[in-house]
């Protein structure tokens, strides 16, 4: 059995940027478990582009460095924004080789409470003690599929987490349920594929979101003004952003706004540059799926209009739910430590669950500390608090 101060469960960016500001302390002992980036590369679809802006897509380090401009300056790879996914990675790992060279890649398979601390158990049989445990190991657990596709076998139906290569698609007919980001990129992708897609959509239309507003904003008002309206984060619409940006100020309110900001930053919506490119894909709004059966090798779906489809595939870009119960490493004992609100942990300062030493980060932290912690701008929060609560 070996030990450390804390252990880090996750390589993606809350788990790198927090390594980073951990290592900074002097004489903590930090271990970092995960496949880094790896949600990223192989859960994503290639050809996609982040909907983030190019600020918002730079991982925390706590002495600044290690940015996306300093990634692009020092590889010498010439690209802007929107930065596409295979950039995204290929930063994630850069900036990993430099802020957590000693990356453990094995997983964690379960962690328990024990005297002082926590044992961790990794797939080959080792065990590490370590006095706190951080985990960030992300939303891919947390995949949501409706109740309607439970019974349809698995090469009739998938999610979008499923897949990064979409190739395979090619010629079949495919219906993507979902209206949200990753559904419409995907059923772009597919389109641009060679795939016959429809969408449906429960949303009564796309809610596309502001990219070339806010650049008509800087022609008309001015840098300024948008600067005003928007944080450099990028979560949130005009002016809520400023406070989706500032959690401990967004922690003041009452539980009913901050509920209300939550869904009103991450509700729905797709990226401009969508727009062209799904102009020839037929999207039903205000549509629902009301049942999903096999028919030989195919799938026949009904709708709640009444209408009737038969395809080869049903691609769910249903999204993510949190649920800390379907972090599976989390043993029993320490599942029912956790206060949680509807699957998510209530955190206090330093994203610390109501079991002392343990820290969550990433998406689980949203109902806590709004949806900042939902994207990969709100390392720089987090990891800070995260720091600032240790060093105490
Ligand atoms: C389609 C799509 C597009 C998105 N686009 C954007 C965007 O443009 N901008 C943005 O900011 N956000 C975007 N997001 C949100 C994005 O997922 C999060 O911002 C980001 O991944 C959060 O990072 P993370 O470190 O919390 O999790 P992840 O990046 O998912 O990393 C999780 C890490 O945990 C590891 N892990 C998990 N379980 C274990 C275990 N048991 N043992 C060891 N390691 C483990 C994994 O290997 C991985 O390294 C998008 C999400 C999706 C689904």
């Amino acid at each position: 059995m070996t030990s450390c101060d804390v252990a880090i469960i996750g390589a993606g960016p809350y788990g790198l940027s927090a390594t980073a500001h951990l290592s900074a302390i002097k004489g903590l002992e930090v271990r970092t478990f995960g496949e880094p980036m790896s949600f990223w590369d192989r859960n994503m679809p290639t050809g996609m582009l982040l909907r983030s802006n190019w600020t918002a897509t730079t991982i925390a380090h706590p002495e600044k460095r290690l940015s996306l401009d300093s990634f692009r300056d020092e590889t010498g790879n010439a690209f802007a924004a929107p930065v596409s996914l295979e950039r995204f990675v290929q930063y994630g790992l850069w900036y990993q080789r430099q802020a957590v060279p000693g990356l453990d890649r094995r997983k964690i398979e379960r962690i328990d409470s024990s005297s002082g601390g926590f044992r961790l158990n990794l797939g080959d049989g080792e065990v590490v003690k370590a006095r706190r445990v951080v985990i960030a190991a992300g939303i891919a657990s947390f995949a949501w599929r409706p109740p309607e596709f439970q019974n349809l076998a698995s090469g009739m139906t998938s999610h979008t987490s499923e897949h990064c290569d979409l190739s395979g698609f090619s010629g079949k007919q495919v219906l993507v349920v979902g209206g949200g980001q990753s559904a419409l990129e995907s059923a772009a992708l597919l389109h641009e594929g060679g795939a016959e897609v429809e969408i449906v959509s429960r949303s009564a239309s796309v809610h596309w979101l502001q990219g070339s507003l806010s650049k008509t904003l800087h022609h008309k008002m001015g840098r300024l003004t948008s600067r005003m309206l928007y944080a450099p984060t990028d979560v949130g619409p005009a002016c809520i952003s400023q406070l989706v940006a500032r959690p401990d100020m967004l922690r003041r309110l009452p539980r009913s706004i901050q509920d209300r900001i939550r869904l009103r930053s991450v509700r729905p919506a797709g990226a401009r540059w969508l727009v062209s490119r799904l102009r020839k894909v037929p999207i039903q709004f205000g549509r629902s799926v009301v049942s999903a059966v096999a028919d030989g090798d195919r799938v026949k779906v009904r709708v709640d209009d009444g209408t009737e489809r038969t395809v080869q595939h049903v691609f769910l870009g249903t999204g993510y739910r949190v649920d800390i119960a379907k972090y599976r490493f989390l043993s029993p004992g320490l599942q029912e430590s956790i206060k949680c609100y509807k699957g998510y942990p209530q955190l206090e300062h330093g994203l610390e669950t109501s079991v002392p030493g343990l820290h969550i980060l990433g998406a689980p932290a949203a109902w806590s500390f709004g949806p900042l912690m939902q994207f990969v701008s709100g390392t720089h929060y987090a990891c800070q608090e995260l720091k600032r609560r240790i060093v105490r």
